[in-house]
């Protein structure tokens, strides 16, 4: 049995975040660190307020915050709407727990902890200004940041003031940079695109990134694999140079630094690949299904482990939605259930093993690579449930199964089940 259930537009993200390097002088350094690290010292507050006080809510948390700034003249100095954020912060991750408690989840909870590396500070509306041009931005709370330029190509221009929701300044292994979060529809910014006719099932696999039921393949990105090689180096320089018991050497903290650059680098270079590929596939498509898989099960089976997680399968599902959102195209997400097992062309089972790498068909003669033949399957199973919603089904809202077939319980999903 399958349900369907439709997401709203305004549950597709609208908040925009843009970001610019900028480069801070040293004096300007202290001062941003000093901000970030005030702003982890009102959530850790807070937090140990909370867990000291069990029961308290939203507005005492509110009245403590407001207490720590009375008390501590370096909270005092941070812009108050920056405080209130590191309270919302303790908020949200209180809520999180509750949340997970009531929904039984087995295993841990998330019970809050405290934070030892804060890497932002969020303001809201105030506590900072935009030059005229807006390529400089002032923070004017008593931290002493002052004025900051801004590297990066986008232009702040193009939006009003009051669109502009939160600034962050945020710490990374390779400097510092500036976040604007705007809200809009991202909608607004595009102009429709001429249908393409053209509907398209997409499977993941292991041995490419992906296969199409066009019959393109799109091969896995090399570089992760290069990349984790030097990343395993870094990170076994990086344990040697660990003292246990015993402060940090300049050796251990430069070696550590050095991994984080890489992982940096890593990570960006994934998610340019993985978006580029999702939007090209919305771009020439009117419809993209695609299996609704269960990553986490999937990345916990060793054997799967690396590809899965190379691949960046989430991270590509929501850039698919993201964009699929945006230009107005529908993406379906459907079982898994024996895709790679049935014949595309009659429907017939074809068993095979993981190892099998082209599905022949002993029913009707068809020949074809097996994960092309899987998108196939993927392709129909979407537009079979297009036709069972009928006139329900509108670009403007994107589709996704909830329920699952009775072999594909979510959390004990078994990846080599539906792939042998
Ligand atoms: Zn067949």
């Amino acid at each position: 049995m399958l349900l369907y259930y439709l997401i709203p537009n305004k549950l597709v993200s609208n908040v925009f975040i843009y970001e610019y390097k900028v480069n801070p002088k040293p004096q300007q350094i202290t001062a941003i660190d000093e901000a970030i690290r005030t702003s982890q010292f009102v959530r850790n507050k807070v937090l140990r307020y909370w867990m000291d006080n069990r029961g308290v809510g939203k507005t005492e948390m509110f009245r403590y915050n407001t207490l720590l700034r009375k008390e501590f003249k370096f909270v005092e100095e941070l812009n108050s709407h920056a405080c209130q954020t590191a309270v919302e912060r303790v908020l949200k991750a209180v809520n999180r727990f509750y949340d997970n408690c009531k929904k039984q989840i087995p295993g841990k909870k998330g019970y809050p902890r405290f934070k030892k590396n804060t890497r932002s500070v969020e303001y809201k509306v105030s506590g900072w200004k935009l030059s005229e041009n807006k390529k400089n931005i002032t923070f004017t709370d008593k931290k002493g940041i002052g004025t900051l330029r801004m590297i990066g190509t986008r232009d702040l221009n193009f939006y009003q003031l009051e669109e502009i929701k939160r600034v962050r300044i945020v710490r990374r292994a390779d400097g510092y940079y500036v976040q604007f979060s705007v809200q809009l529809d991202p909608r607004d910014t595009v102009k429709p695109i001429t249908p393409s006719q053209k509907a398209v099932g997409i499977d993941v696999g292991i041995k490419y990134f992906l296969a199409d039921s066009q019959g393109n393949i799109e091969p896995n990105p090399q570089f992760y694999r290069q990349g984790e090689k030097q990343l395993n180096q870094l990170n076994r320089k990086k344990s040697k140079k660990y003292r246990k018991g015993q402060p940090q050497s300049n050796n251990y903290r430069k070696a550590r630094e050095r991994y984080a650059r890489k992982h940096l680098r890593v990570s960006r270079q994934r998610e340019e690949f993985v978006k580029r590929v999702a939007l090209r596939l919305i771009k020439s498509n009117d419809l993209v299904a695609y299996e609704d898989l269960n990553v986490k099960g999937m990345v916990k089976n060793q054997h799967l482990a690396k590809s899965i997680s190379d691949a960046g399968w989430s991270k590509f599902r929501s850039w698919l939605d993201y964009f699929g959102y945006k230009y107005g195209k529908i993406t379906i997400a459907v079982s898994a259930h024996n895709t790679s097992q049935n014949c595309s062309n009659c429907g017939k089972k074809v068993q095979k093993s993981l190892s099998t790498r082209t599905h022949i068909c002993n029913h009707c003669g068809f020949v074809e690579d097996r994960d092309i033949n899987a998108a196939i399957n993927i392709l129909q199973k979407g537009l079979s449930y297009e036709v069972q919603l009928g006139g329900n089904l509108r670009s403007d809202f994107a589709l996704s199964t909830v329920g699952h077939t009775e072999s594909y319980k979510l959390g004990e999903f078994d990846p080599l089940a539906s792939l042998e």
